[in-house]
């Protein structure tokens, strides 16, 4: 039987790359949309071409009632959720002054309060199970802050102290709960940044360059590997070296 792999804000970017990463190792994927859409049918093909099953499921992470029902629908097609990542995430920049409640409120509700709401619907599966991996997508922001993104940041460090948390409560039960946090990545998310921005940005990372997709992925994949049994609790930067 297949391992399952349920990934957040799979339709594109990072999540897509990390379904397509556990597509590769023979994982069954479930992913969720808000609305259907060409991008979730290039990404449930991407993914199915690995010869697994994708199941997409229908639902706002924002929104409890959602996450429980999506959830449901995954245990019934699959019987169980062997790793957890919580991808899902949304970005409204100004600066503080400017920020309207709304902008505060929707980045903490999608961001944060979005990774509670798809825990909590997974973790009594896993705690039955006695086992499970659950991989929540920071950012280096949620460490060192970043001028324009008070509530981005806001909720990127709270899914810090969420993971860690949650890593001390199941760790007995044979769950590991860890973060990554990703610098800057090229995806939809960056795009809106003009090139004088983005080749700046590259200019001061270590390495000379913005990260892609699958190196988020690729230290997602160990997370959810035997090779990481002994780690959990953990914020594992991804970043060409920008924040250290
Ligand atoms: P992206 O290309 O904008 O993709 C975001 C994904 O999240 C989309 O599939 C989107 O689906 C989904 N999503 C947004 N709001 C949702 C909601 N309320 N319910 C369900 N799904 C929702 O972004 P990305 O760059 O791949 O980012 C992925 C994650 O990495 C995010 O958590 C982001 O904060 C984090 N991250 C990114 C970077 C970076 O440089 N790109 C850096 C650090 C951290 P819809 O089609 O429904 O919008």
């Amino acid at each position: 039987m297949n391992k399952v792999a349920f990934i957040t804000g799979a339709t594109r970017g990072i999540g897509k790359q990390i379904a397509i990463t556990f597509a590769r190792e023979g994982y069954d994927i479930a992913i969720n949309y808000r609305k259907e859409n060409e991008e979730l049918e290039n990404a449930k093909r991407e993914i199915e071409e690995n010869n697994v099953k994708c199941l997409t499921v229908q639902g706002d992470v924002s929104n409890f009632e959602d996450c429980e029902r999506c959830v449901y629908e995954i245990i019934k097609e699959y019987g169980k959720i062997d790793v957890l990542v919580n991808n899902a995430g949304i970005t409204k920049d100004t600066l503080l002054m400017r920020m309207k409640k709304e902008d505060f409120e929707s980045v903490i509700d999608i961001n944060l309060v979005g990774t509670f709401n798809v825990t909590k619907n997974v973790i009594s599966h896993m705690m039955k199970a006695r086992s499970g991996r659950i991989i929540n997508i920071s950012s280096v922001v949620g460490v060192s802050g970043n001028a324009g993104q008070t509530n981005y940041s806001a909720s990127k460090a709270g899914i810090i102290g969420f993971t860690k948390s949650l890593a001390k409560e199941v760790g007995s039960r044979g769950i590991l709960v860890n973060a990554v946090a990703p610098g800057f990545i090229e995806t939809q998310m960056t795009d809106v940044l003009k090139d004088e921005i983005k080749e700046e940005i590259a200019k001061s990372i270590p390495v000379k360059r913005m990260g892609v997709a699958q190196d988020v992925a690729n230290v997602v994949k160990f997370l959810a590997s035997d090779d990481s049994s002994y780690i959990t609790g953990q914020v594992i930067n991804v970043d060409g070296g920008m924040l250290m």
